[in-house]
């Protein structure tokens, strides 16, 4: 078979996008375009974890789901372990939800500025994406965002909530009223949430079945390395 014809087989969205490169030098001090930690794990806990991995059995298929850490992470939120999906970080868990209620054509609304990743992921999903501007002082426009959500059936918003780069965070009163407002799902990401003085989303978490938080181990927790994150949500 010629290449052009194997070429051919791949979904145009799929062959449209480009590989996701992160610029800048791999090896430096501080990387702020990452927002990776600048410390590595004390020795002492990454030998424990070492010592935990060498008892793994190799050989067997481990736990459809990782109950020990569900259970660890629902009491850590105060939410139940039935409503946390751990994931090989974040970016898999997005790719999960976008697999999920994205059919080719649908909206997403995300709002500017945005993650860039999650822009990728929309395309390759062939959503249609709507991206309403920042107010003035660049933070997220939550009623612009309503109108927009509204206006265009939107099956999913996404906010990063504080967002990168500018660092803003939402009101809780936003979220909720963006909450109650929307026609679909809203996804809260909150890599950054552990740095906010507002309220974790996880907190709204009984009051809306349409509500997604996406939270992280790579940040504040410095293990970026690890590839975990994990999506709380209602038991639907
Ligand atoms: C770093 C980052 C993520 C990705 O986190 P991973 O769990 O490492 O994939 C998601 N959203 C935002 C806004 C981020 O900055």
């Amino acid at each position: 078979m010629e290449v052009s014809k194997v070429l051919s087989l791949i979904r145009p969205a799929v062959r449209a996008g480009q590989a996701y490169r992160v610029g800048g030098p791999s090896r430096a001090a501080v990387k702020l375009n990452q927002n990776e930690s600048p410390f590595d794990l004390p020795r002492d806990l990454k030998q424990e974890l070492l010592s935990r991995f060498l008892e793994e059995p190799f050989n067997r298929y481990p736990l459809v789901e990782p109950v020990a850490l569900q259970c660890a992470l629902a009491r850590h939120l105060g939410w139940e372990e039935e409503g946390i999906l751990v994931g090989n970080d974040s970016n898999e868990l997005m790719a999960t939800v976008m697999q999920v209620v994205v059919q080719p054509g649908v909206s997403v609304v995300l709002p500017r500025p945005m993650f860039s990743f999650h822009m990728r992921l929309a395309e390759l999903f062939e959503a249609s994406v709507v991206a309403p501007p920042p107010r003035s002082d660049l933070s997220f426009d939550s009623q612009a965002i309503s109108v927009a959500a509204s206006g265009h059936a939107a099956v999913l918003i996404v906010v990063t909530t504080p967002n990168s780069p500018t660092g803003l965070a939402m009101r809780g009163d936003e979220l909720r009223s963006m909450l109650a407002a929307a026609p679909g799902f809203v996804l809260i990401d909150e890599a950054y949430g552990e740095f906010s003085s507002e309220e974790s989303a996880c907190v709204m978490l009984p009051d809306y079945p349409n509500l997604l938080v996406l939270r992280t181990f790579s940040k504040a927790w410095g293990l970026a390395g690890l590839r975990l994150g994990y999506l709380a949500s209602m038991r639907l």
